[in-house]
């Protein structure tokens, strides 16, 4: 029986975290768990999961509502409160499906912790792949992806030597808009921005989606993840979502993960590596309904955001940690629709310029360049909110 501790339970990959748990109840159980602010779904979380001793959410106010309700639960809060569940001492995995920045000290904590951790916050990788990486070497700690695509390639490494591979092909379906020309993005709205044409995911990533920043994220973490380097990692639309990512050795063989867009498995797979465990509830792969696939070049005039995302990779130090602060404030100002979509890429991309580089940030450096990003898209649209 492995004790698993979750953070951001109530999201997309949290819930779907949960499922995956509660149809192997023999193998898994969650011990920890964190909400932000949705209490309803935490409520019902805690119902069916009983064993949890530990419950963190975002705020003091509604930890003192809640530890009335539940007094026989040990209670945390806030940021503290995520990393004090990293640090407990008695679990085996730490998943952290948090989303945004604050994912990144609770994985170093749960690292230094030494446990196991099944990552789908993509940007603890992207602010602080090397501290993340160091963390892992020096505590000799496994951590498996799951975000799809990254576990799609980690499959397709399974049996073979890191020397060998030739490339990373990352799939992308092109998000909402993948349709649209430049000039027919100035007026798109955030309703038509958050219908994802495969996936059902939580606002921020959708959003990520239709910018390709996700994309672009996604080449950082794989370069982390792999270590490879980034003239090494395609990118390659393919709209049906079908192939997850491939990985092309030096013989030019191409081996490629299918399967349903479903989460479950990469999350599932994360939790029993190297065992594969029985896939409940779920359709398998349907070749009939997928008889033509679709490949297309990912444009980088197209997408400016997946331009910059291979430069901010390919400098390091600070920039990725800018980056991503720029955007999820950014995507925070659409959401709120306080800024225009294009508006998206036209702050990462000004934060990403006009802030100071750091070539060997330590952590300090990365929480410090993380805030002065968030108060430089501030005063950019100081009029806007
Ligand atoms: P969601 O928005 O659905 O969920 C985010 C989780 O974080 C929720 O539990 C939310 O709590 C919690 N949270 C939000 N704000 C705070 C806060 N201030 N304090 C504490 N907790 C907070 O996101 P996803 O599940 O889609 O994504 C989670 C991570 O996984 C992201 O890093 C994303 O990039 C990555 N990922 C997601 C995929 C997907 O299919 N969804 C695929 C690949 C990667 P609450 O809702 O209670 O407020
Ligand atoms: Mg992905």
């Amino acid at each position: 029986m492995k004790k698993i501790v979750l953070l951001g339970a109530t999201g997309s990959i949290g819930t779907q975290t949960v499922d995956v748990v509660l149809h192997h109840k023999d193998e898994f159980d969650i011990v920890a768990l964190s909400a932000g602010r949705n209490i309803d779904k935490l409520k019902e979380l805690l119902k069916l999961l009983p064993m949890v001793q530990h419950v963190c959410v975002a705020d003091s106010l509604t930890m003192q509502q809640l530890q009335q309700i539940y007094p026989n639960k040990q209670w945390h809060y806030g940021d503290d409160g995520l990393k004090e569940l990293a640090a407990l001492s008695d679990y085996d995995i730490f998943v952290d499906a948090v989303v945004g920045f604050r994912g990144l000290i609770p994985v170093l904590e749960a690292i230094k912790n030494n446990k196991i951790i099944a990552l789908a916050n993509k940007e603890s990788l992207v602010a602080g792949g090397p501290l993340v990486k160091k963390a892992l070497k020096e505590h000799n700690v496994p951590l498996y992806p799951i975000d799809s695509e990254h576990s799609a390639i980690f499959q397709c490494l399974q049996g073979n030597k890191k020397e060998s591979i030739e490339k990373l092909i990352i799939t992308a379906s092109g998000g909402s808009f993948r349709d649209y020309n430049r000039n027919q993005l100035k007026d798109v709205t955030v309703e038509q921005a958050l219908k994802h044409p495969n996936w059902n995911m939580g606002g921020r990533i959708t959003i990520d989606s239709a910018t390709m920043m996700n994309k672009g994220f996604e080449i950082i973490e794989a370069h982390y993840l792999f270590d490879i380097p980034y003239d090494k990692i395609d990118v390659l639309i393919h709209r049906e979502s079908a192939i997850h990512s491939m990985v092309q050795y030096k013989d030019h063989a191409i081996i490629a993960q299918i399967g349903t867009a479903d989460m479950r498995l990469p999350i599932q797979y994360a939790l029993s590596y190297p065992e594969r465990l029985l896939m409940y509830n779920a359709e398998p792969f349907d070749f009939m309904k997928f008889s033509t696939l679709h490949f297309e070049q990912a444009s980088m005039e197209r997408y400016p955001l997946l331009k910059l995302a291979y430069e901010v990779g390919e400098k390091g130090g600070n920039l990725g940690a800018i980056m991503n602060a720029a955007d999820e404030e950014a995507v925070s100002l659409f959401l709120k629709k306080r800024i225009s979509f294009l508006d998206i890429e036209k702050t990462v991309i000004e934060t990403v310029k006009q802030l100071k580089f750091i070539q060997n940030p330590t952590l300090e450096d990365i929480i410090s360049s993380d805030l002065m990003a968030r108060d430089f898209v501030h005063n950019m649209w100081k009029g806007a909110m």
